[in-house]
């Protein structure tokens, strides 16, 4: 059974919840509720409006089905279940595509006002993004070689995957491309002994490694194992997400398998977890694990909707400014004057090294 529970009663068990939760930090005006020191940069887009987040949902977005291995219930839209799905051959990025990412960052450079023009690049979807893989190179070549010069900022650059194709081989060509995060449910394959090997040799090799898994109460037991497993792997961040839904598909299969379900307006429909999200909170802070845990909820949902083009201009004028721990480090990733160059740039670069090669009998540079 559906129970449409009021906002009111909704947002105040939340906020009950949060209360009785001692050491629960919080930013940005109250949307970023989290435990730890820092939440992953990779988080940080969802919170700010002077900042420009462009989402690959691999492969509607590319004209390509939706495909994964796994069938979770919680699962936003319905896709293809294939366990060897490949991107058909000669396959390739079209120009359509690249025009319409070209021209979506000239208008966003213009309005953010800070010099410092901070981009997110996330690749998800309905989908396992990993059976993606050739898409995923074209994709971020072309963002690392065209838009990071063009905004000046290197972009962060983030994968979802449930983990059950993240092999060292996976691995290391994400590191290639230079993701900076990879992001990891391990909800979907209840938590496999095989994720779990998954992220022990994805740490080694990928600067930032999140969970990210719902708020899922049958989940329970599980997660709550979890938690000493990635505090050893070495995890960096734990995102739980509630419970968004999407679609009437999606809402049966909930419905079919817990019974009950309390769903509350945000933006879209949100499931209420009960607590879990708090509880797992609580656990961590006094098992003191080194990683951070961020409830992305409600009011992270609300904050996301309201710095969407059509209702960011007023929010946006009040909330400008990251905190500044996060400024700092879009700072850091400000391009030196030779990378944000352009094309013209470029050329004279090479010509200065080509000449430096030759006076040194050295072979010639080529032109990236
Ligand atoms: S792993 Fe992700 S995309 Fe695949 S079924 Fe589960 S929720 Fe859906």
């Amino acid at each position: 059974m559906i129970r449409i529970i009021p906002i009111q009663e909704a947002y105040k068990r939340k906020i009950e919840r949060q209360e009785r939760l001692k050491g629960l930090k919080f930013k940005c005006q109250g949307n970023c509720a989290y435990v730890g020191e820092d939440i992953s940069p990779g988080c940080y887009g969802c919170f700010y409006s002077d900042a420009s987040i462009i989402g690959v949902s691999l492969g509607r977005s590319i004209g390509l089905p939706d495909v994964c291995n796994r069938d979770c219930v919680y699962c936003f839209l319905p896709h293809q279940i294939q366990q060897n799905y490949s991107v058909p051959d000669g396959w390739r990025l079209t120009e359509e595509w690249k025009d319409a990412v070209r021209k979506y960052f000239m208008t966003e450079k213009q309005r953010i006002i800070t010099d410092c023009k901070m981009q997110y690049y996330n690749f998800t979807g309905n989908s396992e993004p990993l059976l993606y893989i050739p898409v995923l190179e074209e994709m971020i070549k072309f963002l690392r070689n065209v838009i990071d010069p063009f905004m000046g900022t290197k972009g962060w650059a983030k994968v979802y995957t449930n983990g059950t194709l993240l092999n060292m081989d996976n691995i290391l060509k994400l590191k290639d491309l230079e993701f900076d995060e990879v992001r990891i449910h391990p909800g979907a394959t209840n938590f496999s002994k095989k994720v779990y090997d998954n992220m022990r040799l994805a740490v080694k090799h990928i600067p930032t490694v999140t969970i990210e898994t719902p708020s899922w109460p049958p989940h329970r037991e599980k997660l709550f194992e979890m938690l000493p497993i990635i505090e050893d792997i070495g995890i960096k961040h734990l995102d739980i997400c509630q419970i968004e839904i999407w679609s009437k598909e999606q809402m049966e299969k909930i419905e079919s398998t817990l019974g009950e379900i309390e769903l509350y307006q945000v933006f879209y429909a949100m499931m209420d977890d009960g607590g879990l999200v708090e509880d797992i909170m609580k656990e961590a802070l006094e098992k003191d694990y080194s990683y951070s845990v961020i409830d992305c909820n409600c009011f992270r949902a609300l904050r996301t909707a309201s710095l969407t083009n059509i209702y960011n201009n007023y929010w946006s004028l009040l909330n400008q400014k990251y905190p500044p721990e996060w400024e700092k480090h879009r700072y850091e990733r400000k391009l030196s004057p030779r990378h944000r160059s352009g094309i013209w740039e470029k050329i004279i670069d090479v010509m200065g090294r080509r000449r430096a090669a030759s006076r040194a009998g050295e072979s010639a540079p080529r032109l990236g």
